[in-house]
Order: C-alpha cells, then structure tokens, then sequence
C-alpha cells in the first residue's frame, strides 16, 4: 500500500462558456480563480483554474471552457459530485445565498452523518457543500463569503461506477481505507491527508456510460508533495500493470494520468512548483497566462478568447 498520497490536488472539468463560469466560482462560491491560462492542447480554449487564496492542492477546480460544446450525459465512467468543505451550521447562509443568485437544483440532506446541501454548476454538473466540524484549512476571504462561512477546500468526490470492486481495490493499494458505507456507497479515505480525503464509491450497476461534454468532470487528481514520490507512485502503478504516462510538465505541477477500471481518469499532480511560479501571490489569475509554446499566440488569444467579465 501507497502512503504518498494526501488526498484530491485537483478536479478538471468542461464547460460551455467561460464566463458564466467564472461567475459561478468567483462570485457565487466566492472562490478565488487563481489562473487564467490555455489548454495545452487546443490553446483557444481557456483553462482556468478555482481555489483558495494559494491554489492549495485540495482547494482546485479546473475548467476547459470549449465555446459552446453540448452538454455531457451523465453516467458510470465518471465523477459524480464534487463536494466542498464548509464551517459547521453555514449551510442556511449558503441556501439562501445561493438560491437568491438562481443556482439549480438546491437540496439538503444528509448522509455519513454530515449535513450536505446539493446543487448544480452552470453546466449540470453536481456538486455539493458538506458542513465539517474541524477543518481548520484557511480560506479566501476577498470572495464575497465570510471566513466563518467560506468554502474550506474539498471535502471529497464521488466516483459513478457500474462496478466499483476493482476502482475499490485500486484505491486501497493508493493508500485508502474503508471508513464507512451507506446503501450503494461505499466510502473510502485516505490517512494524514491534506483535508480533501474523501473518495465515495457509488455503485449503480444498471446506469448507460457517462458522455463526455460540458458538465462533465474530466479527470480527477490526487496529490503528492514531489516529484520523487510521483516516481514511486508511477512505478507502483506500473509494476502492477496500469498504463500509466510519462511524467508530463503542466507549468504548475507535474502530472502523471492513468485510466482506472471503471473508467474514470485519475492524474497524480505535484505540490511543485505551484501557482505562484509566473505570478505573485497577490495578483494570481489576474493576467493570462500562457504555456511557452503558446506565446506567440498572445495577441490573437488577448482578442479571440472570450472576456471573463471579471
Ligand atoms: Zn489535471
């Protein structure tokens, strides 16, 4: 069993249009967009990228915002809800805050004995906020939410499987434990992790594949401090016969991707060298940023890419 994995570093998404998007995270969740750069490989598309104040691994969503792609169906294959961390007893402020700003689909519940209030992204996406007792993580309070409210990082993500014993198995040899379950669910977590934890399992046998398109989550990373340890995951991986890639530079962590039974993506991403590598701190995701074989495209991307309207 693995033991250099600290939970989830980041989740990776599509969407529809950029600027909605922006607005979601920014100012409903009052998150912190901490980069505005480009898809590596379609440089027209943005990828921007939501955390706390430092883009702390654990706190990151990412978004590919291809204008106007359809909607993604949901499925098995995939991640099914993205959940974030929030103080105890602030989820009457977060109702409310979000029903006034038209957010879909708000319902609260509760499950694994936490209070949990659902709701949709822009695109149909399904993400969660989940009142936690003792998450001391700081966050971003120029958002627009108070400190005693404001979102703490994930809390955990749901897998959608239609058989979740190899995924299970998987997870347990990267470090994981069962710690609970609850009807179709199972939930596993991961020890002295970073506050991002939680995986759930949820097992819906019956379900058709998920599609690929705007709501849906592209790919899910766990976090390691270093490149070493991202070697020795990788070759654990591969000693035990996942197809894993070749340690790849994504300018603010190094990623390695491999395709796990159930067919979700998983990405092991480095703490190193972070976000504040081409910016300050005080001015993350402020300035578009481009990848170095990119550079040249700044003027056509300054005038193509579409206004986040900040
Ligand atoms: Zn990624």
């Amino acid at each position: 069993m693995l033991d250099q994995i600290k939970g989830l570093h980041h989740v990776t998404s599509m969407a529809a249009d950029a600027r909605k998007n922006n607005d979601f995270f920014t100012h409903k969740l009052g998150l912190r967009r901490i980069k505005k750069t480009v898809n590596f490989d379609a440089p027209d598309v943005y990828h921007l990228y939501y955390g706390d104040e430092f883009g702390t691994p654990g706190s990151v969503m990412t978004y590919f915002p291809f204008p106007d792609i359809g909607r993604g169906r949901h499925g098995v294959g995939e991640v099914g809800t993205t959940a974030y961390s929030v103080p105890e007893g602030s989820l009457g402020f977060w109702s409310e805050r979000l029903t006034a700003q038209g957010v879909k689909g708000i319902r609260q519940d509760a499950s694994f004995g936490e209070n949990r209030l659902e709701f949709d992204g822009p695109d149909g996406e399904s993400f969660a906020l989940v009142e936690s007792k003792s998450d001391g993580r700081p966050v971003w309070e120029k958002g627009g939410v108070a400190g005693d409210e404001a979102i703490r990082g994930f809390h955990s993500a749901s897998l959608r499987l239609k058989d979740g014993g190899a995924t299970e198995e998987l997870l347990k040899f990267m470090g994981y434990e069962n710690v609970d379950s609850s009807g179709n669910i199972k939930r596993l977590a991961v020890k002295n992790g970073n506050g991002a934890d939680v995986i759930d399992i949820e097992t819906i046998p019956g379900a058709p594949f998920a599609d690929l398109g705007a709501g849906s989550v592209h790919h899910i990373a766990f976090a390691v401090e270093n490149r070493e340890k991202q070697l020795e995951v990788r070759k654990a991986l591969l000693d035990t016969g996942y197809q894993v890639t070749p340690v790849i530079d994504r300018d603010y962590f190094w990623a390695i991707y491999f395709r796990t039974p159930g067919g979700v993506l998983f990405e092991v991403a480095t703490h190193e060298p972070g976000f504040d590598r081409d910016e300050d701190t005080a001015h993350l995701g402020e300035a578009l940023k481009l990848p170095t074989q990119h550079a040249h495209l700044r003027e056509y991307l300054e005038k193509h890419l579409q206004p986040l309207g900040d």
